[in-house]
């Protein structure tokens, strides 16, 4: 059962199942229908508990349960799986695929494997004939088997990191993207943990690289650990990570970094170097409803494990507007304003280049004959305040709330 776990990792790492249909694939079950003159060709993906076809031509469903699937039992086996009479082999004369729809009488597959040997499917030829399959048209089913795994690694290589696995940049960009306008339209909530290990440079350069990447795939395997399923890691750069949250608010999100933290800084990477240990630093973020794009999503997190990076290393911080984080800070802003004073019968326009919640800058005309103490109004935002002059200069007056 244990090889069993294998073999389903292995398909995962493909990240196929439930996806539509391709032309490539399509392209193989139609010429396999046509080379051999049968009815029925699959590529069939052998899953926990059922197959499902990636492409699939002549089938009347997309799956079936996996028990009695022909398929499952061909990946049982070593060497590809050829019965050319069903009713005359009783390992399947009672099938309930034999017997009942699709009415199998000839079956032949192929294993597709994973580099490393998993059968995780395979390509089929079925026809509700019996016939005979020879050597060299077993040669071509065989090969034409290889095209599928080169095309479901080809895949692999496009959206996965060849060294740790996961999501390669431009991948984990296109999840962010669906997950944004996902949360976006259902209101959901959605967040984002960018990590870095801490001083990781001195690891490549105290053992070399490729002890530097044994703790690189170690640090991401410690990651997976205290991850939901329906959440997902990308490499963002060398030893740069985004973990996307969907259905996770801010404060969640910020526990699960700690958690993941927690799991770095604890695991001891075995290498021949002896046991390893890092750290990483790691900011959050979170939608919040906001309306913003991917680039603006990663650089809150970005900003945050800054402010990580800055407190020392190895703990996490969520990000918070600058506002939040300073009530003194000053917003670029610019709005149409009025000062008033004299008991309301004395105004000078303004112009507001910044605001803040203890204050603002302005700009007048001039300065001659403004009080130190005024109302400021902002129409368009319904603002009426009690100002106190802190400086002025030529035409710049900066206020602090009263
Ligand atoms: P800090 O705590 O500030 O993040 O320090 P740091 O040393 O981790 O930061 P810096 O960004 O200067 O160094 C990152 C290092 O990561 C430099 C580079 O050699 C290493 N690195 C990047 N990609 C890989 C990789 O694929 N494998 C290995 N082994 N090292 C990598
Ligand atoms: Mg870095
Ligand atoms: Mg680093």
């Amino acid at each position: 059962m244990a090889n069993e776990q294998d073999r389903l990792a292995a398909l995962d790492h493909y990240d196929v199942l439930d996806t539509p249909a391709e032309e490539a694939f399509d392209r193989i079950t139609r010429l396999v229908r046509g080379i051999f003159g049968v009815s029925m060709s699959t590529v069939t993906l052998i899953d926990g508990h059922r197959q499902w076809f990636k492409s699939q031509q002549g089938m009347p469903n997309a799956e079936t349960e996996r028990g009695p699937a022909l398929c499952n039992a061909a990946i049982q086996y070593s060497r590809p799986l050829v019965v050319p009479d069903t009713w005359h082999d009783k390992r399947f004369a009672d099938n309930p695929f034999v017997t009942g729809a699709p009415f199998i009488r000839f079956y032949a597959g192929v294993q597709l494997r994973s580099p490393e040997g998993h059968a995780i499917g395979t390509l089929c030829a079925m026809h509700d004939q019996p016939k005979t399959f020879d050597a060299a048209k077993l040669a071509i089913l065989a090969d034409l088997a290889k095209t599928v795994t080169s095309e479901l690694e080809l895949r692999t290589v496009a959206t996965r990191d060849a060294l740790t696995g996961a999501l390669s940049r431009r991948a984990l960009r296109e999840e962010l993207s669906r997950a944004i306008s996902l949360a976006r339209r259902h209101r959901f909530e959605l967040s984002c943990i960018f990590f870095d290990l801490d001083h990781f440079k001195s690891v490549n350069d105290a053992h070399g690289h490729g002890i530097g990447d044994q703790v690189l795939r170690a640090c991401v395997e410690a990651c997976r650990g205290e991850l939901r399923s329906t959440d997902s890691i990308g490499r963002f750069g060398g030893e740069e990570f985004v973990v996307l949250l969907p259905h996770t608010g801010g404060e969640a999100a910020l526990a699960v970094a700690e958690k993941i933290r927690s799991a770095v800084a604890r695991s001891r990477v075995e290498t021949e170097a002896g046991h390893l240990r890092v750290t990483a630093s790691f900011g959050v973020a979170a939608l919040d409803g906001g309306d913003i794009d991917v680039d603006q999503f990663i650089k809150r997190a970005d900003t945050a494990l800054y402010a990580a990076k800055a407190a020392g290393r190895n703990n996490c911080q969520i990000w918070q507007s600058a506002e939040a984080a300073d009530p003194g800070l000053l917003r670029r802003v610019l709005k149409a304003g009025q000062i008033t004073f004299n008991g309301g019968r004395s105004t000078v326009e303004c112009t507001i280049r910044g605001l803040s919640r203890s204050g603002a800058l302005l700009q007048v005309i001039s300065t001659a004959g403004v009080p130190e103490r005024f109302k400021l109004g902002v129409v368009s935002d319904e603002l009426h305040r009690m100002c106190r002059i802190a400086t002025k200069r030529d035409t710049q007056i900066e206020v602090v709330f009263e």
